[in-house]
């Protein structure tokens, strides 16, 4: 289906489902999806912004809960199918894993030069309250936009509540408010308000080479979480899952973990079977600095690799990337380090 245009921007418009489109079921009263007709029919000023959009809509609408790896690449080849076609592409997902699917996204399309921009709601489309309408708006205004005939905004991103945040900086971190979303470690991109004002000079640079996607990832990665009093059956759970080929260490402050010798022990083991630990601090602002305290000093000796100050959402997409891609682990420690689509800040 497409709508005529008056200003010229085409746009793709990706509908997967979410908490955006969903209605109460006439019985249970539970929250279930709605088809995108619905969602249309709710917002009649999508046809009145004057831009020309096509759809592709999710048969059945999904709980972003159950997004998947699958669905990342899914997503990705679409986005590669329609790429020269349109000015941008918006897609409408659950608010709970979008950062996610932001961050997956951000390593999958390689040399992106439109914008990519997701968003969602706190509330669904139908009722009054709806913060829907708005955050649907403004993220195809934000797709649209142009700087010097070339997309504004190349790069993915959530928008969500006046805010437009680099996706693989951002985290849902609030299931109450309309601001679900925050970008601990790294400025807005842009501020609708009035005027939409975008921070050009934090925006990525417009790339020199072709658009592609790499859609391969490995998902075999695990999460040890550090908290006073953990044992070492827990940590051998973790570090002894099988097929593993890396760990999210999420260690206290800085990058902090008990020094106790059978914990190290149990690192140091896994670190020699080739397997990658990363070690991401449990605070949702600031940086991990392996040896800043003694307590992270001998994580750096054994071949723990910094997290810097990546999300968890980041750090886990970019393993799966990076382990997908199938490089010696010494180039995958390297490049874990390095910011590949602006997701960490180097030291
Ligand atoms: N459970 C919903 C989802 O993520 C929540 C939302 O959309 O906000 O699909």
């Amino acid at each position: 289906m497409s709508v005529a245009s008056s200003t010229g921007a085409k746009l793709f418009i990706i509908y997967t489902g979410g908490t955006i489109g969903m209605a109460p079921d006439d019985v249970s009263g539970t929250l279930i999806p709605m088809g995108f007709r619905e969602i249309k029919y709710h917002i009649p000023e999508l046809t009145k912004l004057g831009y020309e959009f096509d759809m592709h809509a999710f048969t059945p609408p999904m709980d972003s809960s159950n997004m998947s790896p699958e669905i990342w690449i899914e997503l990705a080849n679409i986005i590669h199918a329609n790429y020269t076609d349109y000015d941008g592409f918006i897609i409408l997902h659950g608010s709970d894993t979008m950062a996610f699917t932001a961050s997956a996204l951000s390593f999958m399309l390689e040399n992106l030069a439109k914008p990519v921009i997701l968003t969602g709601a706190q509330l669904p489309i139908g009722e009054i309250r709806t913060d829907a309408k708005e955050n649907i708006i403004t993220a195809m205004e934000i797709a649209a936009a142009k700087r010097n005939g070339k997309a504004r905004v190349p790069e993915v991103c959530i928008y969500f509540d006046y805010y437009l945040f680099r996706g693989n900086r951002t985290k849902k971190y609030n299931t109450e408010t309309f601001e679900a979303f925050n970008s601990f470690n790294y400025p807005p991109l842009a501020e609708a308000g009035i005027d939409i004002k975008y921070n050009d000079q934090f925006i990525l640079e417009y790339p020199k080479e072709l658009f592609r996607i790499n859609t391969r990832l490995n998902a075999g990665i695990a999460v040890l979480k550090m908290f006073p009093g953990i044992t070492q059956h827990a940590v051998n759970a973790v570090l002894q899952t099988s097929e593993l080929r890396a760990v999210i260490l999420e260690t206290f402050g800085n990058g902090n973990t008990i020094t106790a010798s059978w914990f190290m022990d149990c690192l140091k083991k896994t670190i020699d079977k080739g397997i990658i630990i990363l070690d991401r601090t449990q605070c949702d602002g600031g940086s991990v600095e392996l040896g800043r305290y003694e307590t992270s000093a001998h994580l750096r000796e054994i071949g723990v690799v910094s997290g810097h100050d990546m999300t968890f959402e980041a750090a886990v997409t970019k393993l799966m990337f990076l382990l997908g891609q199938e490089y010696p682990v010494e180039k995958i420690k390297q490049l874990l380090e390095t910011a590949l689509k602006g997701e960490l800040t180097e030291k």
